[in-house]
């Protein structure tokens, strides 16, 4: 997209929406956001999240990172982004829920399973990211007979449920879920047909949403 059709873009924001939700951006800038939701997502320029859910300014807040990839909870020593997000968002703004936002068609799930494409100059951080994932790219290499859409979309799937795990290792966001303040949501979007599939708790199986 050239920039002066950003330009452009803003424009029509700055007339079009802008202007018909001041209330709300006056609001929310005088007092301060109050999102309830924490959404980590993929970095993937198809998949915005407050597109998707059709979401006004203020309402969600969103971490995206590479494949929408949870780590561990590390100790400090390096530069940990989306732990810093989950940690805002948790102990800071005092969200209600964290959704995790896989989506179908991930290069950076694609290049977990396939190794990172090849480049100029050598890759540096994406591979390393990308060993977050290791153990869901483990199992979805496992069952024999899948073509490698299934194989990847399995793969998408059980990174979510990885991130979630690792989401509960924070001990803000495990001591809240046990006092019943948070709530996690594993969730996967599918760019053929927008559809979404969340994670059934009880089942660990992804279910369809109707819409
Ligand atoms: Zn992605």
């Amino acid at each position: 997209m050239p920039i002066p059709e950003l330009m452009a873009g803003w424009q029509r924001f700055r007339t079009g929406r802008f202007e018909q939700q001041r209330e709300l951006m006056e609001r929310i800038a005088r007092e301060g956001q109050r999102p309830n939701v924490l959404m980590i997502a993929c970095c993937d320029s198809r998949v915005d999240p407050a597109i998707v859910f059709d979401c006004d300014p203020g309402s969600l807040f969103v971490v995206r990172n590479v494949a929408n990839l949870v780590p561990p909870c590390e100790g400090a020593g390096s530069y940990h982004g989306t732990s810093a997000g989950v940690e805002f968002a948790v102990s800071v703004l005092g969200v209600q829920h964290v959704v995790v936002l896989g989506h179908s068609r991930c290069g950076g799930i694609a290049s977990l399973l396939a190794g990172p494409p090849a480049t100029e100059e050598p890759m540096r951080f994406v591979a390393q990211w990308l060993e977050i994932a290791q153990e869901a790219r483990t199992a979805a290499l496992t069952p024999p007979g899948l073509d490698a859409i299934e194989r990847a979309n399995l793969c998408e799937r059980l990174a979510i449920r990885l991130s979630l795990r690792n989401l509960e290792t924070f001990p803000a966001v495990r001591s809240r879920i046990e006092r019943g303040q948070l709530h996690l949501h594993g969730w996967h979007y599918d760019l053929h047909g927008g559809m979404l599939t969340v994670l059934d708790a009880a089942t660990q199986r992804f279910v369809p949403v109707e819409g």
